[in-house]
């Protein structure tokens, strides 16, 4: 481009002299060059001859400064045959030299080669050896041919590419199996390497305490995703770029396996224990996923939740997939309407139906059997009143350790700004430094003294209450206002009741209720004989239940 016309010119003149010379021998430093040449019989006639197309192609060489290494030439008297050996041997020449020869000269790429399919071929081959195709007729890269064939050549880059990266994803790969974290690292961590100089994760002290208190709080089901993001964005949680973290990035950080130590690359099909330590418990990770499926948007809307005539909308779920059921009406063919709570979910293999009105006799009398006496209420209350008081204690004497380190943490701060300020003792540099290490470590022993002071809550008066409520759950679901029962068993049970095919109801396990009532009497390993055995006669009788 910058002063080719001169070059040309003295180059020209240098040709004359040197032709001979590059052709035996090429030249040193310049890059290397084919040229092919090519001529069919009819195709002399049109001044296309052996001798034109080499002397323009040397030309061309000289202009773009290559040494031509060897000349290949076609002759006429072969064009009808297929084999053109001379190309043949260029390729084969081309190939022999990988690495010394950078480009293939022609006259015209139509003496280069005979069809689209030979084209690809050879360019993917010789874009493969790193040469590329050059044609004195045709400025490659500005017409359709030149185009076409540097689509080609970036094709062959491209595969050339993918090739490396299937190397590379294999090593990640292997890495990730060895349950080191090849990526970058997640918010809260920070990437590191072992004493083996392994890719492994350490916590980043700013964010990883944050985000443990952000499981925590939203673990307790208590408080929605929005208003724990914004608790712990006020506490200073922010993104690796300092932003502040959307709802939705919140999300999926609560989804993330990651940060209960879990390496999990879905598309290679891996979940692998990681090289370093967790940000939270295994058990606080589940109870996060628990909370957050309960509240999946996948359930009906409200207002058809509520409806009255379909109270257990919402609270059953399939027996055979674990999806919300769903309540509806179907016409029969006299008109008859005709209720059933089913599985709403279509990849479910064994979708669960049962007729309502068969269900809901079967969910009252499990609420029946299911209620405790008062003489197993009054154990619960003792026990969760131990429990309480010897968490209280924990309490207390974790609030007194926080307590004391915060303050010691305060002073060292006001000792700090003293030997800054007034004794001038160190640099600006130290004091900022120091200075934002006590508060990082100040709101650390913050966080932990909020979680260590336990809400004030009246228990003597809550369990009266609970007592109450749970000694007739049966009497007091009947007899409540339709529209609060969905409500009432969202307390006992958040988790819904699983539904069999033959409309049996399955005992919860996991709701915070049974589960309280299932570890102290579930020892003989059969809840009705031990609740017998505390109390032989039903505090309800089933009679009144069912026909109130
Ligand atoms: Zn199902």
């Amino acid at each position: 481009m910058v002063d080719w016309e001169n070059t040309y010119a003295s180059r020209v003149q240098a040709s004359r002299e040197n032709r001979k010379r590059y052709e035996e021998e090429g030249e040193v430093g310049k890059m290397k060059a084919v040229v092919y040449t090519r001529v069919s019989t009819d195709e002399q006639t049109k001044n296309l001859s052996l001798e034109l197309q080499r002397r323009e192609c040397q030309a061309y060489c000289q202009r773009n400064g290559f040494a031509v290494d060897r000349i290949f030439e076609e002759r006429g008297e072969s064009a009808k045959t297929t084999a053109r050996p001379e190309f043949q041997a260029m390729l084969e020449y081309c190939a022999n030299n990988r690495g010394k020869i950078g480009a293939v000269v022609v006259y015209h790429t139509n003496r280069f080669a005979r069809d689209a399919r030979d084209h690809l071929n050879v360019t993917f081959t010789l874009g493969g050896s790193g040469i590329r195709l050059h044609s004195v007729q045709e400025r490659l890269e500005d017409t359709p041919a030149g185009r076409f064939i540097q689509t080609m050549l970036a094709g062959a880059n491209q595969l050339d590419n993918e090739q490396r990266a299937d190397r590379c994803k294999a090593g990640m790969r292997a890495a990730v199996e060895k349950g080191r974290w090849p990526f970058p690292a997640p918010l809260g961590f920070r990437n590191a390497r072992n004493d083996r100089s392994e890719a492994t994760l350490v916590h980043d002290p700013k964010h990883a305490p944050l985000i443990e208190e952000a499981f925590r709080l939203y673990a307790t089901g208590l408080h929605s995703k929005q208003d724990v993001l914004n608790k712990v964005t006020r506490m200073g949680l922010t993104t690796a770029e300092a932003d502040k973290l959307t709802l939705h990035d919140f999300s999926k950080m609560l989804r993330r396996p990651i940060y209960a130590g879990w390496i999990v690359v879905e598309k290679w099909g891996l979940r692998v224990r990681g090289n370093f330590e967790p940000i939270v418990s295994q058990e606080l990770f589940d109870r996060v996923q628990l909370v957050a499926d309960d509240r999946r948007p996948n359930r009906p809307k409200r207002h058809v939740r509520d409806r009255a005539d379909l109270p257990l909308r919402g609270a059953l779920r399939c027996g055979s997939c674990g999806h919300t059921m769903t309540g509806y009406f179907a016409t029969g063919r006299l008109g008859g309407k005709f209720g059933y709570y089913g599985c709403h979910n279509k990849r479910c293999g064994n979708r669960v139906t049962v007729p309502k009105g068969k269900v809901e006799e079967t969910f009252q009398r499990h609420l029946l059997e299911w209620q405790p006496t008062p003489g197993v209420m009054r154990m619960v209350s003792h026990v969760v009143t131990q429990r309480w008081n010897s968490r209280q204690d924990i309490a207390r004497s974790s609030t007194e350790h926080h307590t004391t380190a915060i303050r010691e943490i305060e002073g060292k701060l006001t000792r700090l700004e003293n030997a800054f300020i007034y004794e001038r003792a160190i640099d600006r540099e130290r004091y900022d430094q120091h200075r934002a290490d006590l508060e990082q470590q100040l709101t650390v022993a913050r966080v932990a003294l909020s979680d260590a002071q336990t809400e004030d809550l009246d228990l003597e008066g809550a369990l009266r209450m609970a007592s109450k409520v749970l000694t007739n759950a049966a009497t007091v679901y009947t007899k409540m206002a339709p529209g609060n029962r969905r409500k009432f068993l969202g307390v006992l049970n958040p988790c819904g009741w699983e539904v069999e095919r033959s409309g049996a109801i399955r005992t919860p396990t996991n709701a915070f209720v049974y589960r309280c009532l299932s570890a102290e009497n579930m020892r003989s390993g059969d809840k009705w004989y031990a609740r017998r055995d505390l109390n032989p006669q039903p505090s309800v009788p089933k009679t009144d239940a069912l026909s109130s």
